[in-house]
């Protein structure tokens, strides 16, 4: 049978208080017990249902959790105060001092930072693997390894991970396969591919509104309890709590996420046609010329599309900024890192978000000085869209001008 995400959250019921057709928000930092030994049982993590204090959980966080757990078809899910909040928990409650990570070296600047330069202060070392070489992965893993990390989709050259291929690898070799889905929610189901633990940040897609951060951690219950336990858990301990009324108007800007994920594919995917006509280097996993567009077909979950990122390489950083500039002033979208907004955003990956990736390992990687990521907004009328940038290209010699 099929696996239908959206169907999943739309079947969760929940009711406020007084019938409200909301769930109420849980406005308390602390909760009262009616018997000390409840109180206890709680503490032990052995009293269902009862809440203790709201770094450890609260209703509000459940109930968004339990909508993420849902999407992404795992027994329960823990929601925290940013992306990074989830993913520095999940890494350090997987590795003790001495253990070893292997990454894609295509990921998300602040995850990068932290193995490259954090995690070593605590002994755990992390070696980088270009994601779609099975072979070199393998040939990479050690007695001391414990985690194989990826993206499903990555940032920024959207490269994609075979899941699939990679969680045969982590059984054979005793590893947990962790995923970073947050370039392809709903499009893609790591779980369901074999991932064991999927993380997001809820900041981008999900929320949707550019209106604040938020991660989750999706796995399962003994895991997700592992990470809350009061004496040794690291989403416990380190504290990166979501607040309640965040987590409510998380949740309710999750519900439109099906909608929105597929406009901003039909987006994305009709610019990138364009884009790749024109003649501009373009990379979407929608198109045919993109390396891995059969394996992310083969992945997906079809009514998402491929997601609403893209790049393209338009020589220069000269040229990128130029035009970068030059769609803001028309307004066809804003010069701003993140994604996942109504509005498209584009920013340039070297000099921003993967700026904490040193020079050399860009130009290895194949981050270039030219490159533009864009997050496609859901405009109404991506044909005029495109018109307008293509102007832009056009007045900055970026592209020719046709004559016809
Ligand atoms: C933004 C991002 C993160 C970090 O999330 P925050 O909410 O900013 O902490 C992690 N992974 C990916 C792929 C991201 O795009």
């Amino acid at each position: 049978m099929k696996f239908k995400p959206a169907n999943n959250i739309q079947d969760l019921q929940y009711f406020g208080e007084f019938g409200g057709v909301n769930p109420s928000i849980s406005d308390s930092s602390t909760y009262t017990f009616l018997s000390a030994k409840t109180m206890f049982d709680t503490f032990e993590g052995n009293a269902d249902g009862c809440y203790l204090y709201s770094r450890h959980s609260s209703p509000s966080n459940l109930y968004l959790g339990e909508a993420l757990a849902a999407m992404e078809g795992t027994e329960t899910a823990t929601v925290t105060a940013s992306g990074m909040g989830a993913i520095t928990p999940v890494l350090l409650q997987l590795c003790d001092a001495g253990d070893h990570i292997l990454s894609s070296r295509t990921i998300y600047g602040g995850t990068y930072a932290f193995l490259k330069n954090f995690a070593p202060r605590l002994g755990i070392y992390t070696s980088f693997v270009d994601i779609t070489d099975l072979p070199a992965i393998e040939a990479s893993i050690t007695k001391n390894t414990k985690v194989l990390y990826c993206e499903s989709v990555s940032n920024p050259l959207l490269e994609v991970a075979d899941i699939v291929a990679l969680s045969k690898l982590a059984k054979k070799h005793n590893l947990k396969l962790v995923v970073d889905n947050t370039f392809s929610p709903l499009s893609i189901s790591p779980i369901k591919l074999g991932a064991d633990v999927v993380i997001h940040s809820l900041t981008k897609f999900i929320n949707g509104s550019s209106d604040t951060v938020g991660g989750v951690v999706c796995g399962t219950q003994d895991f997700i309890n592992q990470l809350r336990n009061v004496n040794n858990g690291a989403a416990m301990l380190l504290g990166s709590t979501m607040d309640s009324l965040r987590s409510a108007s998380v949740l309710k800007n999750l519900r439109t996420l099906h909608i929105r994920m597929q406009q901003h594919s039909k987006n994305a995917l009709y610019l990138a046609q364009q884009f790749e006509k024109d003649g501009l280097k373009t990379v979407y996993p929608g198109l045919s010329s993109h390396p891995s567009h059969q394996l992310f077909k083969s992945m997906m979950n079809d009514t998402y599309g491929f997601g609403g990122m893209l790049t393209i390489d338009v020589g220069t950083l000269e040229n990128a900024n130029a035009l970068m500039e030059l769609m803001q002033e028309r307004n066809l979208g804003y010069l701003a890192v993140s994604l996942g907004f109504y509005k498209t955003l584009f920013s340039a990956p070297g000099t921003s978000t993967s700026s904490e990736i040193p020079e050399d390992e860009q130009k290895e990687m194949g981050l270039s000085d030219g490159l533009i990521r864009f997050s496609i907004g859901l405009d109404a009328d991506i044909e005029r869209t495109y018109e307008m940038m293509k102007n832009c290209m056009v007045e900055l010699n970026i592209l020719q001008p046709e004559f016809v």
